[in-house]
C-alpha cells in the first residue's frame, strides 16, 4: 500500500448499505462482506438481528433505529456520529432498510460525508416495493395490467409538497405507498377523487419477505378497512397487478 493510500484510510470510509427488507437471505453479497469487515456498524430498526449477526465480535453497534413519529437520534446527530466516527479513521458501515436511496435519508447522510470531506461508496439494497411484492407474488409491471410504477411517500402532508395525484391515478399505472397505514383513508379519497374506479383492487402486504408475512386484497374503497387490520411495517399497492396475487402467491 503506498504511503497516500495510508493516509486516505486514516480519514476512515463510510459504506451504505440496504439491508433488503427483511428476509437476511436478500442482502447482496457486497453487502455481506462490507458488513464482515466493519469496525463500527450504525444501524436502524428494521435491519433484521441475523444481518447484524454477520459484523464481526469487537465491532461496535450503534442503534440509531426510528419509529414512527419518534425519533430516537435526531437526522443530524446520526449524520455527525458518522462524521466523527469517519474522522477518528474508523472503516464504518451505515445500515439500513430496504434500499438507502428509497425513501431511507441516504442521500442526506452522504451530503454531510462530502461536506467533510470523507471517502464514501454506496451498496444498493432491495427496496421493500421489490421485495415484498415478489414475495406476495405480485408482479409491479405486466403486459396486461400495468405499464408503469410509481414509488410513493405515504407521509405526503408531513414530507414537503402535495403530490400530484392526476397524474398517480392511471388504470394502467401501479402506485406502491411506504408508510401509508395511517394515511391509508387519505389516500383512498385522494385517488378515487382524481379518478380510480373504488374496486381498482388493492393489496397491502405486512412485514414483506419475513416468515410472519401477511398479505390482504380488496376493492379501493376498502382500503382505510383493511388498513386497520395490519401492522407496521406494510405496504400499501395499488392497481391491477394486485389480483395476480391469488393466483401468483408462493411464499
Ligand atoms: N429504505 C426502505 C424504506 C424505508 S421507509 C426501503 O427501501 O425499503 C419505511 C417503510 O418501508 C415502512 O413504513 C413500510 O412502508 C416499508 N417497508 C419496509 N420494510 C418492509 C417490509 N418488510 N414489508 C412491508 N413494507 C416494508
Amino acid at each position: 500500500m503506498s504511503t497516500q493510500d495510508l493516509s486516505q484510510n486514516r480519514l476512515g470510509f463510510v459504506s451504505l448499505v440496504g439491508a433488503g427488507p427483511g428476509d437476511p437471505d436478500l442482502l447482496t453479497v457486497k453487502g455481506h462482506r462490507v458488513i464482515q469487515q466493519a469496525e463500527v456498524v450504525v444501524y436502524d430498526r428494521l435491519v433484521s438481528e441475523e444481518i447484524l449477526a454477520l459484523a464481526a465480535k469487537d465491532a461496535e453497534m450503534i442503534y440509531v433505529g426510528k419509529k414512527l413519529d419518534y425519533h430516537c437520534v435526531p437526522q443530524d446527530q446520526i449524520n455527525q456520529l458518522l462524521v466523527e466516527k469517519a474522522k477518528q479513521g474508523k472503516n464504518v458501515v451505515r445500515l439500513k432498510g430496504g434500499d438507502s436511496f428509497i425513501f431511507g435519508r441516504g442521500g442526506e447522510e452522504l451530503e454531510e460525508l462530502a461536506d467533510n470531506g470523507i471517502r464514501f461508496e454506496v451498496v444498493p439494497g432491495i427496496t421493500a416495493a421489490a421485495g415484498a411484492t415478489a414475495y406476495a407474488g405480485i408482479p409491479l409491471t405486466h403486459r396486461d395490467h400495468a405499464q408503469s410504477v410509481q414509488f410513493i411517500t405515504g407521509h405526503v402532508q408531513k414530507d414537503g409538497r402535495e403530490i400530484e395525484w392526476r397524474a398517480l391515478a392511471q388504470s394502467n399505472n401501479t402506485l406502491v405507498f411506504y408508510m401509508g397505514l395511517k394515511q391509508s383513508g387519505y389516500i383512498r379519497d385522494r385517488l378515487l377523487e382524481t379518478g380510480l374506479d373504488e374496486n381498482m383492487s388493492c393489496a397491502i402486504i405486512e412485514n414483506g419477505t419475513r416468515k410472519e408475512q401477511r398479505v390482504f386484497t380488496g376493492p379501493l374503497k376498502d382500503l382505510a378497512a383493511m388498513a386497520k387490520d395490519a401492522v407496521s411495517p406494510s405496504l400499501i399497492v395499488v392497481g391491477n397487478v394486485t389480483s395476480l396475487h391469488d393466483k401468483l402467491k408462493w411464499f
